[in-house]
């Protein structure tokens, strides 16, 4: 069987942790070659060189540092890889969270440095990959990781869902301007997923014990448990390959 990203060029960004590292060797195993990115060289790192070493076929990996929030840093990097492999897909899933809090507690600086990398990150990816996707003549795929948080209304977590929910939409509007040259964009929703950033909750249900309030929230789901890693880049694997050329 042939492999599924086989010779494509993908960017993820956050490569470094969770979801993206999991993304990342996920899709160099998959046949594509990942450019990883992230703020923590040391996670980036490791992601790039377990990704070599699972790589299939023409697949690979390698590292380079990136802070999302960064346009001008974001767009060079776009352009470098671009020019020099070519960009079929980007995964816009640099992400983080915030302390439980009602909105009305919430600092502004919170609220200012979420969206900065939440929503402004995402942008900046957009923004920069979209002219070479067009560019290309089989177009390219953009996922961006939104959240559960984008569409419930989930207590405490204000900050957290109104860049998700933007996120969410503004993959709605990515997908509407740009299908007609082939680009296609996606938002994948996870739910909590045993990851830093989502074990994060387990304190917040239970601060005694964080063990039980994990047990709590992996109740809440319809197969008992909380999601892996994997659980999420199998499907943005999926959206980043031809096998999904009709869904946007
Ligand atoms: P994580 O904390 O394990 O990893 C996030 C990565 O993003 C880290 O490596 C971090 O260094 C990097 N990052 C943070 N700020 C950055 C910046 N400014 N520029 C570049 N990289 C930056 O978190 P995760 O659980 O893997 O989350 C990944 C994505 O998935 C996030 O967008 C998150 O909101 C989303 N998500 C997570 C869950 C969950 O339960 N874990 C659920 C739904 C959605």
């Amino acid at each position: 069987m042939s492999l599924r990203l086989a010779g494509m060029s993908v960017l993820v960004t956050g490569s470094g942790s969770g979801l993206g590292k999991k993304i990342t060797t996920r899709a160099a195993s998959a046949g594509a070659f990942v450019i990883a990115t992230d703020i923590d060289e040391d996670g980036g790192e490791e992601a790039a060189t377990a990704a070599e070493n699972v790589a299939e076929g023409a697949g690979g990996a390698t590292f380079h540092p990136l802070d999302v929030t960064d346009a001008g840093a974001f767009h060079n990097l776009v352009d470098t890889v671009a020019e020099e492999r070519g960009l079929d897909g980007i995964v816009n899933n640099a992400g983080i969270g915030h302390p439980p809090n009602l909105t009305e507690d919430v600092p502004m600086s919170t609220l200012d440095h979420i969206l900065d990398i939440n929503v402004r990150g995402v942008w900046n990816g957009c923004q920069a990959a979209l002219p070479h996707l067009k560019n290309n003549a089989d177009g390219g795929s953009i996922v961006n990781v939104a959240s559960l948080a984008g569409f419930l209304g989930m207590p405490q977590q204000s900050a957290y869902s109104l860049t998700k929910g933007a996120v969410l939409n503004y993959t709605r509007v990515v997908a509407a301007e740009a299908g007609r040259d082939g680009v296609r964009a996606n938002a994948v929703c996870p739910g909590i997923v045993d990851t830093p950033l989502g074990s994060q909750l387990f304190s917040s249900v239970d601060p005694e014990d964080p063990e039980a309030g994990k047990e709590k929230l992996a109740k809440q789901y319809p197969m008992g448990r909380l999601g892996e890693p994997d659980d999420v880049a199998a499907p943005t694997c999926f959206l980043l390959s031809d096998e999904a050329s009709w869904v946007s």
